[in-house]
Order: structure tokens, then C-alpha cells, then sequence
């Protein structure tokens, strides 16, 4: 059955992927988005669909619209974008919610939230499963996303138990993969742009900090599968890949692939930076029957090029 399906923050990276996939299962989707850090271009392959179907909008204010589903990946999610306007990124995550929570509350429809591991902070667990409860400085440059993204869960489970709302929660590691902003700072995309121009690959600290990253169809697919997992499954449940990499061995492997003569160099390691991110995807695999299946050097080699073409097409500076 067609259904039609709302996706806030459609245009961005891994929401653009999202619509891209549901509008090829059949269905309907709407995509809101205030463009923030998303573009047209991430979704403009689709726009010749007329099942397809755009809203500018800042889900901090109400929207009224009927649809059988929700997806609320709305919030900008690199640091550098989400500490450019701090107290921007906290209301999307608190009354973007409230907003997105009354929508599904009124229509009656099940909403799953984009959620994250830096709900884990600096984790003192490793590697992370869902009963951890993190350890995050709430004053710090990353509490506005952290705590944001914290306090969106504790919404999506307060409107669940007052409310009976269907929600789906997950929590997504590290994401990478073609339409990631070239310019967000995050590490994948710095280290490939940065290796295709044969420039200074920068490292933070001495490198030996731990993430692990999953490629993006992967995600989706796992997105998907919570969103219809059909014994009720709120979550949260960790989404991403468990193959856990330095960040100075990821430098490399992309000098690598890339055949780039690029050098590595160090720079100052950011304030609240977690020294270690791996998901235990146990319950993903239990409940979901979901792991990821694009080994990274296959993902890293797709990604690189994607930015490949952007350089050719004049669109990176
Ligand atoms: P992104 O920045 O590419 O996408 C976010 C989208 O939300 C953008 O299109 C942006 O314009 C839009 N947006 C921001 N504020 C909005 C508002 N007030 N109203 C409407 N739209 C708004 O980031 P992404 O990597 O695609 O992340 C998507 C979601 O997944 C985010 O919620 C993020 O927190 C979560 N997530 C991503 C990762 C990752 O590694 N990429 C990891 C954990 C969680
Ligand atoms: N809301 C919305 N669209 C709707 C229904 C509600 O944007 O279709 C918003 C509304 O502005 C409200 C918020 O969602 O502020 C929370 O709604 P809820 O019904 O939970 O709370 P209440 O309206 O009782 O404050
Ligand atoms: N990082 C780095 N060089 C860069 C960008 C990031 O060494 O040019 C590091 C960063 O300090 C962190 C890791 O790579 O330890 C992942 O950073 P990213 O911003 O991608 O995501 P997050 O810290 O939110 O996991």
C-alpha cells in the first residue's frame, strides 16, 4: 500500500538517501526543510517525481500536513554546523520535537527520531550498547546537540507512555557516503576533499581517537526496517557499522584509495572530543535482523567519487 510519508530534514545528506528509497518503494513523500545545511541539489533527482513533494519550512514552528508516517531527521548534525548557531540547533531538537511529536499525536501515526550516539558523550563503556547512559558534559560546545538530541528522546518516550504515540528511536554512529556537505568539517569528507587536492590532510590530537563508520544506504535501509519492525519496537537501538578505525589509519586508507600525494599534519584535538565510538549492534541484529553490508573500503571508494565530480563540476572551492 502506498503510504505518504513525511521526512523532516529531506534535504540533507543522509535524508535525501531516505526520501530517494521510500520514493522507490512506492511510496509518497514529503520532505520539510529550512535548508540550513541541506540543498536542492542533494534532491533535486527527485524532483520530476510526482510523488515527490517539497516544503521550506522550520519545524520549529507548528505544520499542519496529513501523512501515515514520520521520520524527524531535521537538526544539523556536524559539529561545525551545529555549534555555528548553538541555540538554533537546541530548539530543533527540543521544539522541532514538540512540534513533530503534536503532528503524529494528532494524526495518530508512528514517528521515528534521528537520535545519535553522542548521546553516549565521551563514552566510559565501549563498546556502546543501548542501557549505557552516557557521559555528557552539559555546558560544553557540544551540549546543544548532545543534550538536544537527549532531551528529544526523553520527549519521544514521555509522549509514548502519556500518550500511547507509536515512536521508533534510533541512534545513529558515525555516517558517511555521497551528498555529505563538502564543507561541514566532518572528518570523512575533510579527509577525502583534502586528499583529492593533494593537500594537508589535518588530524586532530595525535590521531589515535576511535570512530566507526557506516556507509550510508546501510543506514537507510536500517532506518527503514525500525520505522516497520511490526512487534512495537520503540528503541532506542543503535544503527552503525562496529568496524572501529583510528582516525590516523582512516587518513591513511584514504591517501590510499585516493592515490593522493597528500602529508599528514596535526592539529589542536577540539574541546569534549570522544576518544572512542563503537556500536554494539546486537539488538539491531535481534529485533531488526539489520547489519551493515557495504564493507567501508567499498563505501570510502563510492564516496570519494562523488567528490571526485564535485571538483570536476566546479563545486568545491
Ligand atoms: P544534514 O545537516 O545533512 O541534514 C539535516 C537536515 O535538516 C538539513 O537538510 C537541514 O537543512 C535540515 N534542518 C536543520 N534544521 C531544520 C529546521 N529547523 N527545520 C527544518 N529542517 C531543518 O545532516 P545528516 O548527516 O543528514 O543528519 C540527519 C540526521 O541524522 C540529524 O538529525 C542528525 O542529528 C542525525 N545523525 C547523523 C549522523 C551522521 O553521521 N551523519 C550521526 C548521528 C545522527
Ligand atoms: N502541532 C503541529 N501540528 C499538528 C499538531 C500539533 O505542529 O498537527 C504542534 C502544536 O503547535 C503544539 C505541539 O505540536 O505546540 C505539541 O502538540 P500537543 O498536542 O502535544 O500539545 P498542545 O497543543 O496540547 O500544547
Ligand atoms: N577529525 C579530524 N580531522 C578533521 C575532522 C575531524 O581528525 O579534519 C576527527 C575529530 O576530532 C573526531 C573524528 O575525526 O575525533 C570524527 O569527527 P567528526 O566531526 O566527523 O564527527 P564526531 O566527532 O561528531 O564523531
Amino acid at each position: 500500500m502506498r503510504k505518504r510519508i513525511l521526512i523532516t530534514g529531506g534535504a540533507g545528506f543522509i535524508g535525501s538517501h531516505l526520501c530517494e528509497k521510500l520514493l522507490n518503494e512506492g511510496n509518497e513523500v514529503i520532505c520539510v526543510d529550512n535548508f540550513f545545511t541541506g540543498t536542492k541539489d542533494n534532491i533535486k533527482h527527485l524532483l520530476g517525481n510526482p510523488y515527490f513533494e517539497v516544503i521550506r519550512h522550520d519545524i520549529c514552528f507548528p505544520l499542519y500536513v496529513e501523512v501515515d508516517e514520520i521520520y524527524n531527521l531535521a537538526c544539523p548534525a556536524s559539529p561545525v554546523h551545529y555549534q555555528k548557531d548553538p541555540v538554533q540547533t537546541i530548539k530543533v531538537s527540543v521544539i522541532g520535537s514538540i512540534n513533530m511529536l503534536g503532528l503524529a499525536k494528532r494524526l495518530k501515526v508512528k514517528i521515528l527520531q534521528a537520535s545519535t550516539s553522542e548521546v553516549y558523550g565521551d563514552p566510559e563503556v565501549h563498546p556502546q550498547k543501548e542501557e549505557y547512559w552516557g557521559n555528557v558534559n552539559p555546558i560544553g560546545p557540544r551540549a546543544c546537540y548532545d543534550e538536544g538530541k537527549r532531551c528529544a528522546e526523553t520527549l519521544f518516550f514521555d509522549y509514548y507512555r502519556q500518550h500511547n504515540l507509536p515512536i521508533r528511536v534510533v541512534r545513529i554512529f558515525n555516517t558517511y557516503g555521497p551528498r555529505m556537505h563538502p564543507n561541514d568539517g566532518r572528518v570523512v569528507s575533510n579527509f577525502i576533499v583534502q586528499a583529492l587536492k593533494n593537500e594537508p590532510i589535518t588530524v586532530y590530537g595525535d590521531g589515535s581517537q576511535t570512530r566507526s563508520f557506516c556507509y550510508v544506504n546501510d543506514l537507510v535501509d536500517g532506518m527503514i526496517k525500525m520505522m516497520n519492525n511490526s512487534d512495537n519496537f520503540t528503541g532506542p537501538v543503535n544503527l552503525g557499522n562496529p568496524e572501529e578505525y583510528r582516525i590516523i589509519d582512516l587518513a591513511e586508507k584514504i591517501i590510499d584509495l585516493s592515490n593522493s600525494k597528500s602529508k599528514i599534519i596535526f592539529k589542536p584535538l577540539p574541546q569534549d572530543d570522544p576518544k572512542r565510538r563503537r556500536p554494539d549492534i546486537t539488538l539491531a541484529k535481534e529485533k531488526l535482523n539489520w547489519e551493515p553490508k557495504v564493507p567501508v573500503e567499498e563505501g570510502l571508494k563510492r564516496t570519494i567519487e562523488y567528490f571526485e565530480r564535485l571538483l570536476k563540476e566546479g563545486k568545491i572551492r
